[in-house]
Protein backbone atom coordinates (compact mmCIF):
# COMPACT_ATOMS: atom_id res chain seq x y z
CA UNK A 1 0.00 0.00 0.00
CA UNK A 2 0.83 3.68 -0.90
CA UNK A 3 0.55 4.45 2.71
CA UNK A 4 4.34 3.35 3.97
CA UNK A 5 5.69 5.91 2.19
CA UNK A 6 3.44 8.21 3.11
CA UNK A 7 3.51 8.79 6.88
CA UNK A 8 6.00 10.44 8.60
CA UNK A 9 4.41 10.01 11.84
CA UNK A 10 2.81 6.77 12.31
CA UNK A 11 1.05 7.52 15.81
CA UNK A 12 -1.87 9.01 13.93
CA UNK A 13 -3.61 5.38 13.20
CA UNK A 14 -4.46 5.24 16.56
CA UNK A 15 -5.83 7.92 16.37
CA UNK A 16 -7.87 7.23 13.67
CA UNK A 17 -9.19 3.87 15.00
CA UNK A 18 -10.26 5.47 18.25
CA UNK A 19 -12.19 7.76 16.32
CA UNK A 20 -13.98 5.77 13.97
CA UNK A 21 -14.86 3.80 17.58
CA UNK A 22 -16.10 7.14 19.24
CA UNK A 23 -18.14 7.57 16.01
CA UNK A 24 -19.30 3.86 15.99
CA UNK A 25 -20.31 4.81 20.06
CA UNK A 26 -22.17 7.58 18.55
CA UNK A 27 -24.28 6.08 15.95
CA UNK A 28 -25.50 3.60 18.12
CA UNK A 29 -26.96 6.01 20.60
CA UNK A 30 -28.59 8.09 18.16
CA UNK A 31 -30.60 4.49 16.95
CA UNK A 32 -31.02 3.39 20.28
CA UNK A 33 -33.13 6.29 20.66
CA UNK A 34 -35.59 5.05 18.36
CA UNK A 35 -34.72 1.35 19.00
CA UNK A 36 -33.27 1.16 22.87
CA UNK A 37 -33.84 -2.22 22.72
CA UNK A 38 -30.21 -1.98 21.11
CA UNK A 39 -28.32 -0.95 23.77
CA UNK A 40 -29.28 -4.56 25.70
CA UNK A 41 -27.55 -4.76 29.16
CA UNK A 42 -24.89 -2.49 28.26
CA UNK A 43 -26.09 1.28 28.22
CA UNK A 44 -22.60 2.92 28.32
CA UNK A 45 -19.87 3.45 25.51
CA UNK A 46 -16.98 2.60 25.84
CA UNK A 47 -13.61 2.07 24.07
CA UNK A 48 -11.01 -0.50 24.95
CA UNK A 49 -7.60 -1.08 24.30
CA UNK A 50 -6.20 -4.22 24.79
CA UNK A 51 -2.29 -4.61 24.76
CA UNK A 52 -0.86 -7.89 24.41
CA UNK A 53 3.48 -7.28 23.92
CA UNK A 54 4.45 -11.25 23.78
CA UNK A 55 2.19 -11.58 20.61
CA UNK A 56 3.13 -8.16 19.22
CA UNK A 57 -0.57 -7.22 18.98
CA UNK A 58 -3.00 -4.33 19.88
CA UNK A 59 -6.72 -4.53 19.43
CA UNK A 60 -8.95 -1.43 19.49
CA UNK A 61 -12.43 -2.47 20.62
CA UNK A 62 -15.66 -0.57 21.01
CA UNK A 63 -19.28 -1.34 21.96
CA UNK A 64 -20.83 1.08 19.48
CA UNK A 65 -23.17 0.11 16.38
CA UNK A 66 -21.15 -2.50 14.98
CA UNK A 67 -20.87 -3.57 10.98
CA UNK A 68 -22.65 -6.40 9.41
CA UNK A 69 -21.32 -8.34 6.93
CA UNK A 70 -22.69 -5.87 3.69
CA UNK A 71 -21.35 -3.18 5.80
CA UNK A 72 -18.05 -4.17 6.23
CA UNK A 73 -17.33 -5.19 2.81
CA UNK A 74 -18.85 -1.80 2.01
CA UNK A 75 -16.96 0.60 4.65
CA UNK A 76 -13.53 -1.73 4.95
CA UNK A 77 -13.48 -3.19 1.16
CA UNK A 78 -12.73 0.15 -0.70
CA UNK A 79 -10.90 3.09 -0.44
CA UNK A 80 -13.23 4.79 -2.70
CA UNK A 81 -14.72 7.10 -0.52
CA UNK A 82 -14.56 10.70 -0.54
CA UNK A 83 -12.14 11.95 2.03
CA UNK A 84 -9.69 8.78 1.39
CA UNK A 85 -10.09 9.04 -2.07
CA UNK A 86 -9.33 12.57 -2.78
CA UNK A 87 -6.27 12.49 -0.34
CA UNK A 88 -4.87 9.33 -2.09
CA UNK A 89 -5.40 11.26 -5.55
CA UNK A 90 -3.25 13.94 -3.80
CA UNK A 91 -0.71 11.57 -2.76
CA UNK A 92 -0.73 9.91 -6.61
CA UNK A 93 -0.07 13.70 -7.88
CA UNK A 94 2.76 14.07 -6.17
CA UNK A 95 4.42 10.83 -5.46
CA UNK A 96 7.70 12.52 -4.54
CA UNK A 97 8.10 14.78 -2.32
CA UNK A 98 4.77 16.45 -0.38
CA UNK A 99 3.65 13.44 0.93
CA UNK A 100 5.46 13.53 4.43
CA UNK A 101 3.81 16.97 4.85
CA UNK A 102 0.29 15.99 3.63
CA UNK A 103 0.01 13.11 6.15
CA UNK A 104 1.12 16.06 8.99
CA UNK A 105 -2.51 17.74 7.56
CA UNK A 106 -4.67 14.73 7.30
CA UNK A 107 -5.95 11.15 7.87
CA UNK A 108 -6.39 8.33 5.65
CA UNK A 109 -8.95 6.71 8.00
CA UNK A 110 -8.84 3.31 8.63
CA UNK A 111 -6.18 1.90 6.13
CA UNK A 112 -3.66 4.05 8.23
CA UNK A 113 -3.20 1.23 10.52
CA UNK A 114 -1.44 -0.61 7.36
CA UNK A 115 1.37 1.62 8.57
CA UNK A 116 2.13 -0.38 11.42
CA UNK A 117 0.13 -4.10 10.89
CA UNK A 118 1.15 -6.28 7.89
CA UNK A 119 -2.09 -8.22 9.61
CA UNK A 120 -5.51 -6.42 10.50
CA UNK A 121 -8.63 -8.71 11.76
CA UNK A 122 -11.81 -6.89 12.12
CA UNK A 123 -14.06 -8.53 14.33
CA UNK A 124 -17.81 -6.59 14.14
CA UNK A 125 -21.01 -7.49 15.75
CA UNK A 126 -23.94 -5.03 14.74
CA UNK A 127 -26.24 -4.05 17.69
CA UNK A 128 -29.18 -5.97 17.77
CA UNK A 129 -27.51 -8.91 15.30
CA UNK A 130 -27.67 -12.43 15.62
CA UNK A 131 -24.54 -13.26 13.81
CA UNK A 132 -20.98 -11.74 13.42
CA UNK A 133 -18.06 -11.58 11.13
CA UNK A 134 -14.40 -11.35 10.50
CA UNK A 135 -13.28 -8.98 8.19
CA UNK A 136 -9.05 -9.87 7.37
CA UNK A 137 -6.54 -7.90 5.43
CA UNK A 138 -2.67 -7.40 4.98
CA UNK A 139 -3.03 -4.58 3.39
CA UNK A 140 -1.94 -4.87 -0.11
CA UNK A 141 -5.25 -5.21 -1.65
CA UNK A 142 -6.91 -8.32 -0.75
CA UNK A 143 -8.88 -9.37 2.04
CA UNK A 144 -11.44 -11.84 3.08
CA UNK A 145 -15.10 -11.62 4.90
CA UNK A 146 -16.25 -14.99 6.89
CA UNK A 147 -18.33 -15.76 9.68
CA UNK A 148 -17.44 -15.71 13.20
CA UNK A 149 -18.90 -17.63 15.92
CA UNK A 150 -21.00 -15.12 18.01
CA UNK A 151 -18.88 -16.10 21.54
CA UNK A 152 -15.94 -15.04 19.52
CA UNK A 153 -17.43 -11.48 18.63
CA UNK A 154 -17.82 -8.77 21.57
CA UNK A 155 -21.16 -8.68 22.27
CA UNK A 156 -21.85 -5.57 19.98
CA UNK A 157 -19.41 -3.48 18.29
CA UNK A 158 -16.44 -3.96 16.73
CA UNK A 159 -12.97 -5.58 17.73
CA UNK A 160 -10.03 -4.42 15.67
CA UNK A 161 -6.42 -6.77 16.10
CA UNK A 162 -3.72 -5.42 14.57
CA UNK A 163 -0.69 -7.53 14.18
CA UNK A 164 2.23 -5.54 14.47
CA UNK A 165 5.08 -4.97 12.21
CA UNK A 166 8.35 -5.86 13.57
CA UNK A 167 9.32 -2.25 13.95
CA UNK A 168 5.87 -0.87 15.56
CA UNK A 169 6.21 -3.54 17.93
CA UNK A 170 6.50 -0.55 20.47
CA UNK A 171 2.44 0.26 19.44
CA UNK A 172 2.04 -2.90 21.95
CA UNK A 173 3.51 -0.76 25.08
CA UNK A 174 1.66 1.12 27.52
CA UNK A 175 3.77 3.73 28.01
CA UNK A 176 3.83 4.42 23.92
CA UNK A 177 -0.35 3.91 23.32
CA UNK A 178 -0.87 6.21 26.60
CA UNK A 179 1.31 8.87 25.69
CA UNK A 180 -1.17 8.92 21.71
CA UNK A 181 -4.07 8.62 23.77
CA UNK A 182 -3.79 11.65 25.50
CA UNK A 183 -1.95 13.66 23.28
CA UNK A 184 -4.57 13.19 20.55
CA UNK A 185 -7.83 11.52 21.65
CA UNK A 186 -7.99 12.98 24.83
CA UNK A 187 -11.28 14.18 24.26
CA UNK A 188 -13.08 11.91 22.37
CA UNK A 189 -16.47 11.99 24.15
CA UNK A 190 -16.56 8.25 24.80
CA UNK A 191 -14.06 7.12 27.55
CA UNK A 192 -11.30 5.18 26.78
CA UNK A 193 -9.29 2.20 28.76
CA UNK A 194 -6.32 0.32 28.72
CA UNK A 195 -5.68 -3.39 29.54
CA UNK A 196 -2.09 -4.51 29.85
CA UNK A 197 -2.39 -7.60 28.93
CA UNK A 198 -5.27 -9.88 27.03
CA UNK A 199 -7.96 -10.47 30.11
CA UNK A 200 -6.37 -8.07 32.02
CA UNK A 201 -8.57 -5.73 34.01
CA UNK A 202 -8.42 -2.46 32.21
CA UNK A 203 -7.78 0.63 33.76
CA UNK A 204 -9.36 4.30 32.30
CA UNK A 205 -7.17 7.00 30.31
CA UNK A 206 -10.00 9.21 29.45
CA UNK A 207 -12.92 10.36 30.78
CA UNK A 208 -14.94 10.81 27.99
CA UNK A 209 -16.64 14.00 28.96
CA UNK A 210 -17.70 16.41 26.36
CA UNK A 211 -15.07 19.24 26.27
CA UNK A 212 -18.04 21.55 24.86
CA UNK A 213 -20.00 21.46 28.33
CA UNK A 214 -16.63 22.43 30.52
CA UNK A 215 -16.29 26.58 30.98
CA UNK A 216 -13.95 28.08 28.88
CA UNK A 217 -11.70 29.37 31.38
CA UNK A 218 -11.06 25.47 32.90
CA UNK A 219 -9.68 24.44 29.02
CA UNK A 220 -6.12 25.00 27.68
CA UNK A 221 -4.84 25.82 24.24
CA UNK A 222 -3.58 22.07 23.94
CA UNK A 223 -6.99 20.48 24.92
CA UNK A 224 -8.71 22.58 22.38
CA UNK A 225 -5.81 21.70 19.85
CA UNK A 226 -6.60 18.42 20.62
CA UNK A 227 -9.92 18.57 20.40
CA UNK A 228 -10.02 20.30 16.88
CA UNK A 229 -8.00 17.99 15.51
CA UNK A 230 -10.13 14.97 16.24
CA UNK A 231 -13.06 16.75 15.46
CA UNK A 232 -11.62 18.39 12.11
CA UNK A 233 -9.20 15.37 10.89
CA UNK A 234 -6.50 17.56 10.73
CA UNK A 235 -3.31 18.05 12.18
CA UNK A 236 -2.42 21.65 12.29
CA UNK A 237 -3.90 23.81 14.69
CA UNK A 238 -6.68 25.91 14.55
CA UNK A 239 -6.26 29.52 13.36
CA UNK A 240 -9.51 30.78 15.48
CA UNK A 241 -11.35 28.76 18.24
CA UNK A 242 -14.58 30.04 18.45
CA UNK A 243 -16.71 28.44 22.17
CA UNK A 244 -19.80 29.95 23.09
CA UNK A 245 -23.07 28.91 25.17
CA UNK A 246 -25.68 30.95 24.06
CA UNK A 247 -28.97 31.22 26.68
CA UNK A 248 -32.09 33.05 25.87
CA UNK A 249 -34.64 32.68 23.54
CA UNK A 250 -32.31 29.64 22.42
CA UNK A 251 -29.97 27.46 24.36
CA UNK A 252 -27.11 25.54 22.93
CA UNK A 253 -23.31 25.36 23.06
CA UNK A 254 -20.83 26.08 20.13
CA UNK A 255 -17.48 25.02 19.49
CA UNK A 256 -16.09 25.96 16.23
CA UNK A 257 -12.34 26.05 14.52
CA UNK A 258 -11.23 27.98 11.54
CA UNK A 259 -8.35 25.43 10.39
CA UNK A 260 -4.84 26.64 9.91
CA UNK A 261 -4.47 25.49 6.77
CA UNK A 262 -6.62 24.72 4.00
CA UNK A 263 -8.27 20.84 4.21
CA UNK A 264 -8.16 19.21 1.26
CA UNK A 265 -11.81 18.54 0.62
CA UNK A 266 -13.19 22.11 0.53
CA UNK A 267 -13.73 21.90 -3.04
CA UNK A 268 -15.07 18.39 -2.78
CA UNK A 269 -18.77 18.30 -3.26
CA UNK A 270 -19.71 15.05 -1.54
CA UNK A 271 -18.11 15.95 1.78
CA UNK A 272 -20.13 16.26 4.54
CA UNK A 273 -19.72 16.57 8.03
CA UNK A 274 -17.90 20.04 9.08
CA UNK A 275 -20.34 20.93 11.81
CA UNK A 276 -22.22 18.07 13.88
CA UNK A 277 -25.43 18.55 15.49
CA UNK A 278 -25.55 16.91 19.01
CA UNK A 279 -28.64 16.84 21.24
CA UNK A 280 -28.06 16.81 24.59
CA UNK A 281 -24.76 15.53 24.22
CA UNK A 282 -25.86 12.84 21.85
CA UNK A 283 -24.33 13.30 18.06
CA UNK A 284 -27.26 13.47 15.49
CA UNK A 285 -26.26 14.36 12.56
CA UNK A 286 -23.06 16.17 10.82
CA UNK A 287 -25.49 17.60 7.63
CA UNK A 288 -27.69 19.84 9.48
CA UNK A 289 -26.19 22.92 7.45
CA UNK A 290 -25.54 24.51 11.34
CA UNK A 291 -23.65 27.23 9.05
CA UNK A 292 -24.02 28.82 5.22
CA UNK A 293 -22.02 27.20 2.47
CA UNK A 294 -19.36 29.55 2.16
CA UNK A 295 -18.32 28.98 5.70
CA UNK A 296 -17.19 25.03 4.68
CA UNK A 297 -13.97 25.63 6.39
CA UNK A 298 -15.13 26.08 9.97
CA UNK A 299 -15.13 22.88 11.48
CA UNK A 300 -17.09 22.09 15.08
CA UNK A 301 -20.11 21.18 16.66
CA UNK A 302 -23.34 22.71 18.07
CA UNK A 303 -24.68 20.90 21.19
CA UNK A 304 -28.46 21.91 21.67
CA UNK A 305 -30.62 21.12 24.61
CA UNK A 306 -33.48 22.56 22.29
CA UNK A 307 -34.62 20.07 20.03
CA UNK A 308 -36.15 16.59 20.96
CA UNK A 309 -33.78 14.08 20.95
CA UNK A 310 -36.12 11.64 18.46
CA UNK A 311 -35.80 15.12 16.09
CA UNK A 312 -35.62 13.34 12.20
CA UNK A 313 -33.03 14.66 9.85
CA UNK A 314 -35.71 15.69 7.72
CA UNK A 315 -36.98 17.67 10.72
CA UNK A 316 -34.06 19.08 11.63
CA UNK A 317 -33.91 20.71 7.85
CA UNK A 318 -36.89 22.98 8.68
CA UNK A 319 -36.91 23.61 12.15
CA UNK A 320 -37.25 27.16 12.93
CA UNK A 321 -35.22 26.56 16.02
CA UNK A 322 -31.79 25.05 13.73
CA UNK A 323 -32.41 28.30 11.77
CA UNK A 324 -31.82 30.48 14.91
CA UNK A 325 -28.85 28.45 15.74
CA UNK A 326 -27.74 28.92 12.10
CA UNK A 327 -28.11 32.91 12.50
CA UNK A 328 -26.57 32.78 15.63
CA UNK A 329 -23.11 31.00 15.05
CA UNK A 330 -22.56 31.86 11.49
CA UNK A 331 -22.82 35.81 13.58
CA UNK A 332 -20.38 34.39 16.20
CA UNK A 333 -17.90 33.22 14.08
CA UNK A 334 -17.90 36.14 11.02
CA UNK A 335 -17.34 38.08 14.92
CA UNK A 336 -15.05 36.53 15.92
CA UNK A 337 -12.96 36.82 12.58
CA UNK A 338 -13.71 40.49 12.49
CA UNK A 339 -12.49 40.88 15.40
CA UNK A 340 -9.01 38.76 14.75
CA UNK A 341 -8.84 41.41 11.81
CA UNK A 342 -8.24 44.02 14.47
CA UNK A 343 -6.31 42.26 17.20
CA UNK A 344 -3.88 40.27 15.12
CA UNK A 345 -3.87 41.34 11.67
CA UNK A 346 -1.07 39.02 10.86
CA UNK A 347 -3.36 36.10 11.95
CA UNK A 348 -6.13 37.60 10.00
CA UNK A 349 -3.99 37.26 6.76
CA UNK A 350 -3.37 33.61 7.45
CA UNK A 351 -7.19 33.22 7.51
CA UNK A 352 -7.39 35.69 4.93
CA UNK A 353 -4.95 33.81 2.42
CA UNK A 354 -6.70 30.26 3.24
CA UNK A 355 -10.41 31.59 3.23
CA UNK A 356 -10.73 34.87 1.89
CA UNK A 357 -12.30 32.63 -2.11
CA UNK A 358 -14.89 31.39 -0.10
CA UNK A 359 -15.56 34.06 2.41
CA UNK A 360 -16.26 36.46 -0.77
CA UNK A 361 -18.87 33.35 -2.10
CA UNK A 362 -20.76 35.16 1.15
CA UNK A 363 -20.93 38.32 -0.59
CA UNK A 364 -23.32 36.90 -3.16
CA UNK A 365 -24.60 34.17 -1.48
CA UNK A 366 -25.95 35.72 1.99
CA UNK A 367 -27.36 38.85 1.17
CA UNK A 368 -28.09 39.96 5.04
CA UNK A 369 -24.46 40.14 5.93
CA UNK A 370 -23.31 41.34 2.25
CA UNK A 371 -22.08 44.77 3.65
CA UNK A 372 -20.24 42.77 6.61
CA UNK A 373 -18.35 40.50 4.58
CA UNK A 374 -17.63 43.21 2.19
CA UNK A 375 -16.06 45.23 4.99
CA UNK A 376 -13.85 41.92 5.66
CA UNK A 377 -12.42 41.17 2.49
CA UNK A 378 -8.98 42.01 1.27
CA UNK A 379 -7.48 42.76 -1.58
CA UNK A 380 -4.11 43.13 -4.00
CA UNK A 381 -4.63 46.47 -4.99
CA UNK A 382 -2.40 48.75 -7.12
CA UNK A 383 -1.58 50.37 -4.26
CA UNK A 384 -1.04 47.47 -2.05
CA UNK A 385 2.22 47.04 -2.84
CA UNK A 386 2.76 43.28 -1.10
CA UNK A 387 -0.09 43.83 1.68
CA UNK A 388 -3.59 44.23 1.16
CA UNK A 389 -5.92 46.77 1.18
CA UNK A 390 -9.64 47.01 2.67
CA UNK A 391 -12.55 48.68 0.68
CA UNK A 392 -12.47 50.69 3.66
CA UNK A 393 -8.76 51.44 3.00
CA UNK A 394 -10.05 52.03 -0.68
CA UNK A 395 -12.99 54.38 -0.39
CA UNK A 396 -10.71 56.41 2.31
CA UNK A 397 -8.02 57.07 -0.13
CA UNK A 398 -10.43 57.96 -3.32
CA UNK A 399 -10.10 61.00 -5.29
CA UNK A 400 -12.27 63.79 -5.51
CA UNK A 401 -15.11 63.16 -7.27
CA UNK A 402 -14.51 59.25 -7.76
CA UNK A 403 -17.47 57.09 -7.39
CA UNK A 404 -16.63 53.94 -8.11
CA UNK A 405 -14.34 51.37 -7.27
CA UNK A 406 -12.62 50.15 -9.86
CA UNK A 407 -11.63 46.89 -10.72
CA UNK A 408 -9.46 44.19 -13.13
CA UNK A 409 -10.67 40.44 -12.74
CA UNK A 410 -8.05 38.42 -13.92
CA UNK A 411 -6.03 34.96 -14.19
CA UNK A 412 -2.82 35.92 -12.02
CA UNK A 413 -1.48 39.15 -10.48
CA UNK A 414 1.54 39.56 -12.51
CA UNK A 415 -0.85 39.24 -15.86
CA UNK A 416 -2.98 41.74 -14.31
CA UNK A 417 0.12 44.18 -13.25
CA UNK A 418 1.05 44.19 -16.98
CA UNK A 419 -2.40 45.05 -17.95
CA UNK A 420 -2.63 48.01 -20.46
CA UNK A 421 -5.83 49.11 -19.39
CA UNK A 422 -4.23 50.70 -16.17
CA UNK A 423 -2.32 53.05 -17.20
CA UNK A 424 -4.64 55.46 -17.46
CA UNK A 425 -5.62 54.94 -13.99
CA UNK A 426 -1.62 54.48 -12.69
CA UNK A 427 -1.15 57.88 -14.30
CA UNK A 428 -3.71 60.02 -12.20
CA UNK A 429 -3.36 58.16 -9.14
CA UNK A 430 -6.69 56.16 -9.12
CA UNK A 431 -6.79 52.49 -7.22
CA UNK A 432 -7.92 49.46 -9.16
CA UNK A 433 -8.60 46.55 -6.98
CA UNK A 434 -6.68 43.42 -8.79
CA UNK A 435 -9.01 40.38 -8.35
CA UNK A 436 -7.65 36.85 -9.40
CA UNK A 437 -10.07 34.49 -7.72
CA UNK A 438 -12.45 32.94 -9.85
CA UNK A 439 -15.17 33.68 -7.18
CA UNK A 440 -14.34 36.90 -7.83
CA UNK A 441 -16.22 37.70 -11.48
CA UNK A 442 -19.53 36.56 -9.21
CA UNK A 443 -19.25 38.57 -6.45
CA UNK A 444 -18.07 41.69 -7.98
CA UNK A 445 -21.26 41.82 -10.43
CA UNK A 446 -23.35 41.28 -7.77
CA UNK A 447 -22.19 43.74 -5.59
CA UNK A 448 -24.49 46.63 -5.79
CA UNK A 449 -21.84 49.24 -3.36
CA UNK A 450 -19.61 50.04 -0.69
CA UNK A 451 -20.42 52.86 1.19
CA UNK A 452 -22.18 54.35 -1.85
CA UNK A 453 -19.62 53.67 -3.89
CA UNK A 454 -20.53 51.23 -6.91
CA UNK A 455 -17.63 48.71 -8.38
CA UNK A 456 -16.88 49.47 -11.42
CA UNK A 457 -14.83 47.06 -14.30
CA UNK A 458 -11.94 49.29 -16.03
CA UNK A 459 -12.70 47.43 -18.84
CA UNK A 460 -16.28 47.76 -19.41
CA UNK A 461 -17.86 50.79 -21.28
CA UNK A 462 -16.18 54.14 -20.80
CA UNK A 463 -13.89 54.66 -18.05
CA UNK A 464 -14.32 58.94 -17.47
CA UNK A 465 -11.28 59.55 -15.99
CA UNK A 466 -10.83 62.81 -17.36
CA UNK A 467 -12.17 64.73 -15.08
CA UNK A 468 -8.89 63.66 -13.14
CA UNK A 469 -5.58 65.06 -13.07
CA UNK A 470 -2.84 63.26 -14.26
CA UNK A 471 -0.15 63.17 -11.60
CA UNK A 472 2.41 65.06 -13.33
CA UNK A 473 -0.09 67.46 -15.28
CA UNK A 474 -2.00 70.58 -13.82
CA UNK A 475 -5.37 70.40 -15.23
CA UNK A 476 -7.67 67.87 -17.06
CA UNK A 477 -7.16 67.18 -20.08
CA UNK A 478 -10.32 66.89 -22.34
CA UNK A 479 -11.77 63.48 -23.50
CA UNK A 480 -13.18 64.54 -27.16
CA UNK A 481 -10.14 63.43 -29.78
CA UNK A 482 -8.39 65.70 -32.14
CA UNK A 483 -9.66 65.67 -35.31
CA UNK A 484 -6.45 63.33 -36.72
CA UNK A 485 -6.99 60.68 -34.16
CA UNK A 486 -11.19 60.93 -35.14
CA UNK A 487 -10.33 60.41 -38.84
CA UNK A 488 -8.43 57.35 -37.82
CA UNK A 489 -11.14 55.91 -35.89
CA UNK A 490 -13.72 56.27 -38.53
CA UNK A 491 -11.54 54.42 -40.55
CA UNK A 492 -10.76 51.21 -37.72
CA UNK A 493 -14.51 51.30 -37.18
CA UNK A 494 -15.10 51.03 -40.88
CA UNK A 495 -12.54 48.07 -40.85
CA UNK A 496 -13.51 46.66 -37.96
CA UNK A 497 -17.31 46.35 -38.00
CA UNK A 498 -17.52 42.86 -38.11
CA UNK A 499 -15.71 42.23 -34.97
CA UNK A 500 -16.34 45.51 -32.73
CA UNK A 501 -18.83 47.03 -31.24
CA UNK A 502 -17.40 50.40 -31.17
CA UNK A 503 -14.16 52.48 -31.31
CA UNK A 504 -13.56 55.10 -29.04
CA UNK A 505 -10.73 57.36 -28.03
CA UNK A 506 -9.72 56.54 -24.64
CA UNK A 507 -8.23 58.35 -21.56
CA UNK A 508 -7.42 54.44 -20.27
CA UNK A 509 -3.88 54.23 -22.41
CA UNK A 510 -0.84 56.00 -21.64
CA UNK A 511 2.26 54.12 -23.47
CA UNK A 512 0.09 51.62 -25.55
CA UNK A 513 -1.68 52.39 -28.61
CA UNK A 514 -5.33 50.00 -27.88
CA UNK A 515 -6.54 47.94 -25.51
CA UNK A 516 -9.83 45.51 -26.10
CA UNK A 517 -12.73 46.35 -23.52
CA UNK A 518 -16.53 45.51 -22.76
CA UNK A 519 -19.46 47.18 -23.61
CA UNK A 520 -21.04 48.84 -20.53
CA UNK A 521 -24.05 46.72 -20.10
CA UNK A 522 -22.64 43.36 -21.17
CA UNK A 523 -20.75 40.89 -19.25
CA UNK A 524 -17.34 42.11 -17.92
CA UNK A 525 -14.19 40.59 -20.08
CA UNK A 526 -13.25 38.07 -17.68
CA UNK A 527 -16.58 36.64 -16.88
CA UNK A 528 -16.83 36.94 -20.62
CA UNK A 529 -14.10 34.29 -20.80
CA UNK A 530 -15.49 32.05 -18.17
CA UNK A 531 -18.61 32.08 -19.54
CA UNK A 532 -17.31 31.07 -23.27
CA UNK A 533 -15.25 28.47 -21.29
CA UNK A 534 -18.54 27.06 -19.33
CA UNK A 535 -19.71 26.54 -23.41
CA UNK A 536 -22.35 29.79 -22.89
P1 LIG B 1 -14.45 7.75 7.94
O1 LIG B 1 -14.31 7.56 9.42
O2 LIG B 1 -14.00 9.11 7.49
O3 LIG B 1 -15.81 7.38 7.41
P2 LIG B 1 -12.62 5.56 7.87
O4 LIG B 1 -11.71 5.03 6.83
O5 LIG B 1 -11.99 5.98 9.15
O6 LIG B 1 -13.41 6.75 7.22
O7 LIG B 1 -13.71 4.48 8.19
C1 LIG B 1 -14.46 3.93 7.14
C2 LIG B 1 -15.78 3.40 7.58
O8 LIG B 1 -15.63 2.13 8.22
C3 LIG B 1 -16.54 4.23 8.60
O9 LIG B 1 -17.26 5.26 7.98
C4 LIG B 1 -17.47 3.19 9.23
O10 LIG B 1 -18.60 3.00 8.42
C5 LIG B 1 -16.63 1.94 9.20
N1 LIG B 1 -15.97 1.70 10.49
C6 LIG B 1 -14.66 1.84 10.75
N2 LIG B 1 -14.40 1.53 12.03
C7 LIG B 1 -15.58 1.20 12.59
C8 LIG B 1 -16.00 0.78 13.90
N3 LIG B 1 -15.12 0.68 14.90
N4 LIG B 1 -17.31 0.48 14.08
C9 LIG B 1 -18.19 0.61 13.08
N5 LIG B 1 -17.88 1.00 11.84
C10 LIG B 1 -16.59 1.30 11.59
MG1 LIG C 1 -12.54 7.55 10.48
Amino acid sequence: MMVHSVYSDKDVFLRELISNAADACEKLRYEAIAHPGLLANDPDSRILLTLDADGGKLVVEDNGIGMSRDEMIEALGTIARSGTRAFMERIEANKQGEGAQLIGQFGVGFYSCFMVADRVDVISRRAGAEDAWLWSSDGKGGYSVSPVDVSEAPARGTRITLHLMEDAKSYASRWTVERIVKEQSGHVPVPIKIAEKPGEEATQLTDGTALWTKSKNDITAEEYTDFYRGVSGQYDEPALTVHFRAEGRHEYSALAFVPGSQPFDLFDPDRKGRMKLYVKRVFITDEADLLPRYLRFVRGLVDTADLPLNVSREMIQESPILSAIRKGVTNRIITAIEKQAESDHDAFLKIWENFGSLIKEGIYEDFERRAQLLALSRFRTTASADGYRSLADYVKDVKEGQQAIYYLVGGSLEQLKASPQLEGFRARGIEVLLLTDSVDSFWVTNAPEFEGKSFKSITQGSADLAQFKKQDEDKPESSTAPAEVQAFIDFAKEKLADEVSDVRASDRLIESAVCLVASERGYDRQLEKILQGAGR
